[in-house]
């Protein structure tokens, strides 16, 4: 039977199984809900983490960029400054701060754009710049200005591009500035470079174009005499014209010569070829010997010559006197050849300085001529320039003098200047070192015969330089002598003083003349006394006047020491003291007996050798080649004393033919003198012939002289 308590246990267990299962939905319901609870808060933790993570990376990425700008800005060549919206400083690249020697941004925060860059840059940047800071939002885009600055403030300007541009904010208004300093230094100099080239290209063209058409010119006239003269000549049955033209031709071919020896000395400076000798020589006789070619031109434009010796250099010196004597002889011609006629020239030489024996002369060639403006100046020494295209066709030349001239001096240790204003003349000036020589003898001596402290000497020229040079003269060889400026006083010095022993009277002098003078001598006082005529004129002009008036000798200006010297010597019957012995003169049959091969295969060439020693008596025997010359030695072995050997030959050249020649058995082939006659000239070629076994060499076109003088030494 159901009782009603089970009843109620069986209500109460199903109303708990009710509740129980309401619980369980709850349970469910809650732990769904926690479920869902727990999820979003993971979700929020995930999100804040991203969020921090999304912070990071933003952050990170910032400054990367930053970084990066920094890096960019700081190693980007140009000066960037940035301006805020009031035109102050905000920012500036490392480049900046480093050109402007600015150690931290601080010293420069806050400062205004003219402040800073107002000592800097031109106003008229400074006032576009204000443009561009006011404006800005109303169209002023920018401004860009080229200036030099020296930023470093070191003396060192640099070519700069300035550019200032508005900055703008999202709402289109000014922000500031940017101002950048674009340097463009390099470009402008590598352009400067490229135009400077190019215009020195251009010149060079110019300048050769214009050389070349001046040197056809220069060669073309003296050939165009030669061939001119030689038909007049052969045309003419007058001796006297052929005589004419002959000497014509001579000289026209002896320019044609020079032209030709400067161009090939231009080449070996080119080449770096150009080499000095060494051999010693008198310096006086070398200046007389210069004088001498000169003089012509000199007597031809009626100008006055005065040569200066410095007593102090050494008569004797070592060095390469034929390339001192180039030197001196294009400076003395240029001085003739720009000097006007009756103009007045004078060459100084002296004694700079003497150390261990190395002499450094300095030597001048002064003229009252048409003189060189600064702009010429400047290039008168570089090869082919002259000062002046229309000057050198009126004057003629080839432009190369100087610059060769310089080219020696170089290698003499010396330098060449020039001082000179246009139309007032001009003062070439150069310095040479040259060793002492070792010979003893002096240039001149007075003979010890006579007693000299008695002999009284009178100098009359109305050039004061000369007088100063003559006592200069006579006090270095302890000669008593008396100068003065004119015949006026000479006459009331003699009247005051008595006769003189010798008497040196220049022969042009305003008021009363030499020949005057010397008529007034005569008149006046013993006849025991010489009187010497000095001029620059030639003697075969004034002799016969000057003899009839008196006159017992003549010296030929321009005054040498050891020309007085010998003068004075033969004034009192002394014969000249002097060695000579520089210049061969040929005598009749003086080889005699004595017999040459000379081996040359231009016809004309062995005519020449054939007819110029034709008055020696020498033998002549010849060669065509130097096979032939061989065979000839192999069958007279000893008849030949001397041989003359061209270089380029048919069938065997001079060296070949030497080299045979000393190989031979007989000992004289082996020993017998041999002679280059080549018109190889250079050193080197020299030197090949001298290897190939000859013993000396002679140039062509042949000096005479030369020749001559080869023959004096070996025979
Ligand atoms: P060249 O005389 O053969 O033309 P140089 O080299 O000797 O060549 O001289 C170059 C130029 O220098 C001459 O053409 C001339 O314009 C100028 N010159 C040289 N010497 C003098 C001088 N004494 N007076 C004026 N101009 C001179």
């Amino acid at each position: 039977m159901e009782t009603p308590v089970n009843k109620n246990m069986e209500e109460i267990i199903e109303a708990l199984q009710e509740e129980n299962k309401k619980l369980l939905r709850e349970n469910r319901k809650l732990a769904r809900e926690l479920k869902h609870e727990m999820t979003l808060n993971k979700n929020t933790e995930i999100l804040s983490e991203a969020k921090i993570n999304l912070n990071r990376i933003i952050y990170d990425e910032k400054s990367r960029l930053e970084k990066y700008m920094n890096l960019l800005l700081n190693n980007c060549p140009y000066l960037i400054l940035l301006f805020d919206s009031e035109g102050k400083i905000a920012f500036t690249s490392n480049s900046y701060l480093l050109k402007n020697n600015i150690t931290t941004f601080a010293m420069i925060r806050g400062k205004s754009y003219r402040e800073l860059l107002g000592p800097l840059l031109k106003e008229e940047i400074l006032q576009q710049a204000d443009l561009v800071f006011k404006n800005g939002a109303e169209g002023c885009k920018y401004a860009s200005f080229k200036q030099d600055v020296d930023l470093e403030q070191e003396g060192y300007i640099r070519h700069y591009i300035i550019e200032t541009t508005p900055m703008f904010n999202e709402a289109e208004q000014t922000e500031g500035a940017i101002t950048v300093f674009y340097d463009i230094t390099e470009i402008v100099r590598a352009k400067n470079e490229a135009e400077y080239a190019r215009k020195i290209a251009e010149q060079s063209v110019r300048v050769k174009s214009e050389f070349l058409a001046n040197m056809s010119h220069e060669i073309r006239t003296p050939i165009n005499a030669i061939i001119g003269m030689t038909s007049i000549a052969k045309l003419s049955p007058d001796i006297e014209k052929k005589d004419y033209c002959l000497d014509k031709v001579e000289i026209a071919s002896s320019h044609l010569l020079g032209v030709i020896n400067d161009i090939l000395d231009m080449s070996k400076i080119d080449a770096n070829k150009l080499e000095l000798s060494n051999v010693e020589f008198n310096f006086e006789k070398m200046l007389q010997k210069i004088v001498s070619v000169i003089s012509l031109r000199v007597e031809e434009k009626h100008q006055d010559l005065v040569v200066h010796i410095d007593k102090h250099i050494p008569n004797f010196l070592i060095g390469d006197d034929k390339r001192l004597v180039q030197v001196i002889t294009n400076l003395l011609s240029n001085a003739v050849k720009f000097t006007s006629e009756y103009g007045s020239i004078y060459l100084d030489t002296f004694l700079v300085i003497e150390e261990d024996n190395i002499c450094t002369l300095q030597i001048e060639v002064c003229d009252n001529g048409i003189g060189i403006s600064q702009e010429q100046q400047s290039r008168l020494f570089s090869s082919f320039e002259q000062a002046d295209s229309s000057t050198s066709r009126k004057f003629g030349g080839t432009g190369l003098g100087l610059a060769i001239s310089k080219r020696i001096v170089e290698l003499m240790n010396g330098r060449i200047w020039i001082r000179s204003e246009l139309g007032k003349g001009a003062t070439f000036a150069f310095t040479a070192q040259m060793e002492r020589g070792r010979a003893a003898n002096p240039n001149g001596i007075l003979s010890v015969s006579a007693n000299w402290e008695n002999i009284r000497v009178m100098v009359v020229d109305d050039s004061a330089v000369t007088c100063e040079y003559f006592e200069e003269i006579a006090e270095s060889i302890d000669l008593q002598c008396d100068t003065v400026l004119g015949g006026g006083e000479a006459c009331a010095l003699i009247d005051k003083n008595g006769a003189y022993d010798i008497y040196f009277i220049d022969w042009q002098m305003p008021d009363m003349d030499g020949i005057e003078l010397c008529k007034w001598i005569r008149g006046n006082t013993p006849d025991n006394s010489m009187i010497i005529m000095m001029s620059s004129a030639e003697w075969g002009a004034i002799e016969k006047e000057a003899k009839q008036a008196g006159v017992n000798g003549f010296l030929p200006k321009p005054l040498f020491p050891s020309s007085i010297i010998d003068c004075i010597n033969e004034c009192l019957g002394f014969d000249n003291l002097m060695a000579d012995g520089e210049k061969q003169s040929i005598e009749a049959e003086v080889f005699k007996g004595y017999h040459i091969l000379l081996v040359e295969d231009v016809e004309i060439n062995r005519e020449i050798v054939i007819s110029l020693l034709e008055p020696t008596q020498i033998g002549i025997d010849c060669a065509e080649n130097g096979l032939e010359a061989v065979n000839m030695l192999k069958e007279a072995p000893d008849k030949y004393d001397i041989i003359f050997m061209d270089i380029q030959m048919p069938e065997m050249d001079g060296y070949e033919a030497t080299r045979n020649i000393r190989a031979l058995e007989s000992g004289h082939a082996r020993q017998v003198p041999i002679v280059a006659m080549t018109a190889n000239v250079f050193r080197e070629d020299i030197e090949k012939c001298l290897a190939a076994g000859m013993n000396d060499h002679i140039g062509k076109p042949m000096d005479f002289d030369e020749v001559l003088a080869k023959l004096y030494k070996y025979l």
